[in-house]
């Protein structure tokens, strides 16, 4: 099994190499943490490669989502565009694919210079008609090496019908091996890819597998840590890497997500936009916490890190070899110790973005002792304080009379015991307007008239907040004050009137 750097050896390099085809996912949010906690563990550098040669699917929308959001998480990285569209840094620039197509040229030229590479003047159709054929014959689809010889004439020929030749790498036949930090020693037979394989398009355009390769040798990387879908690309990779002459980077294939169902993680199935966690309000302390451990566990009870003391901790030989299932419920339950670990202050900040400038932000400090426990995301704080925000009307207009009444009684029998809550209420000084004070005297009136707490709170309850669930109710009727109190009791006891005297 491949062993991870020690100190004394090559400097080690890795890179995130994301294709901006689609907003910043948490997979490669996943991938990318565990490369920067790689090189961080062991002093490396880190690098950001956009690869970004698909121009049709590409955008630079998406090349500042990933970068933002990689950003948010608080992962940063030694050479690369620092922000979208920005510099890049670093002395292996450009780090941009599109801006690289020149040394992929020249490295396809030395490849078909050395023979390791061919011409290819197949069509497309005459290419679908192989494939057919080979699927007629039960056979598994492969190039079936037309090109692979031609002669000067046959070249000519191609030539003058006008057709232009797509780059091929002759794959060798052997069994490739190499040892994968997680997975340990790997063995694949070269057959399965397929024969031959285009490495650049008839029209010039060069695809992925090389470019990964040149790239990763002309930026010097080290180890290659990716997602487990790319494992069976990896062969392909090592015999590029060969024939161009370049010493073999190290692997490490990291396991895929699982939905809960063991089903491959997917947008269709699960929110995978780490924009939309951001959106929902989950912290980036925890969202990386989260993501550390999709994959990884340090092997003890611990389950909050920070980004410093993970990168302390990390070792990939503890990455597993299986599936990791994405918990939605263990996201939230971080999310919700992280959201209390804050202090108010700290914690009114985060929210501000969340919750309507109409709160300002001594009445966002002043509630969040009233909801800090309630909350799983940031978001969920908008629903939380709105009762605080909303106009007496606004939140009169929120229910119905019936709803005031609670399973037990009638709307008479509410309507006195609420008048009843009221009473004692007005009758408090202002002074004395405060959440003990109004507990024990609603306690007190509730037994008074033989009603559960409970039962007696639910009328008040939704009468001063509008909701039948709230934050705390006294807490919150202190935050309203005597006079919005009352003035929304009057409302909640002017609609029980109307069913009352029906
Ligand atoms: N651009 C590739 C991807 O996003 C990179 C794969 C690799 O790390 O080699 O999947």
């Amino acid at each position: 099994m491949a062993k991870a750097p020690a100190d004394g050896d090559r400097a080690v390099r890795v890179r995130m190499a994301p294709s901006p085809t689609g907003p910043l996912h948490i997979g490669t949010a996943r991938t990318s943490l565990y490369n920067y906690l790689f090189a961080r563990h062991l002093g490396g550098t880190y690098v950001l490669r956009v690869e970004d040669t698909d121009a049709a699917r590409g955008s630079d929308e998406f090349e500042r989502d990933i970068i933002d959001n990689l950003h948010w998480l608080g992962i940063n990285w030694d050479e690369g565009p620092q922000v979208a569209g920005g510099e890049d840094i670093g002395p292996y620039g450009p780090y941009r694919q599109s801006q690289r197509l020149e040394l992929y040229a020249a490295e396809a030229e030395r490849l078909l210079a050395s023979g390791q590479a061919f011409g290819c003047y197949c069509t497309p159709e005459e290419l679908e008609a192989m494939r057919r054929e080979q699927e007629a014959r039960k056979e598994p689809p492969h190039y079936n090496g037309r090109c692979r010889s031609l002669t000067d004439a046959e070249r000519d020929a191609f030539l003058s019908e006008g057709r232009r030749a797509a780059i091929r790498f002759r794959v060798p036949d052997e069994t490739v091996v190499f040892d994968d930090l997680i997975r340990g020693r790997v063995e694949i037979a070269a057959e399965a890819l397929g024969g031959d394989r285009v490495i650049v398009r008839s029209d010039g355009s060069p695809l992925y597998h090389f470019v990964v390769v040149v790239d990763d040798a002309a930026m010097h990387i080290t180890h290659v840590i990716r997602g487990e879908d790319h494992l069976s690309n990896t062969p392909l990779h090592v015999l590029l890497f060969r024939a161009l002459g370049h010493e073999v980077p190290v692997f490490a294939h990291i396991p895929l997500i699982l939905n809960p169902d063991r089903s491959k993680m997917s947008k269709r199935r699960s929110q995978t936009a780490i924009s939309a966690y951001r959106e929902d309000g989950y912290l980036p302390e925890a969202m990386v916490n989260f993501l550390a451990f999709l994959g990884w566990s340090p092997g003890t009870e611990e389950e909050i890190f920070t980004l410093d003391e993970l990168a302390n901790r990390f070792e990939i030989e503890h990455v597993h070899k299986a599936g990791a299932v994405f918990d939605k419920d263990r996201l939230d339950y971080l999310n919700g110790v992280y959201i209390r670990s804050l202090t108010d202050e700290q914690l009114a900040v985060r929210l501000r973005r969340f919750v309507s400038d109409a709160l300002d932000d001594r009445g966002l400090v002043a509630v969040i002792p009233l909801i800090k426990e309630r909350m799983v995301r940031l978001a969920d704080a908008r629903e939380l304080v709105a009762f605080l925000i909303e106009t007496d009307a606004e939140v009169a207009d929120r229910y119905g009379p019936d709803e005031l009444v609670p399973a037990k009684a009638d709307a008479a029998g509410t309507a006195a015991a609420l008048a009843r809550a009221r009473d004692e209420i007005a009758d408090l000084a202002p002074d004395d307007f405060s959440t003990g004070e109004l507990e024990a005297r609603c306690r007190r009136a509730a037994e008074a008239i033989g009603w559960k707490a409970g039962d007696f709170f639910k009328p008040i309850r939704i009468g001063i907040t509008g909701r039948s669930v709230s934050p705390p109710l006294f807490g919150s009727m202190e935050l309203l004050g005597k006079d919005r109190c009352l003035a929304r009791l009057d409302a909640a006891l002017a609609k029980l009137a109307t069913v009352v005297a029906a």
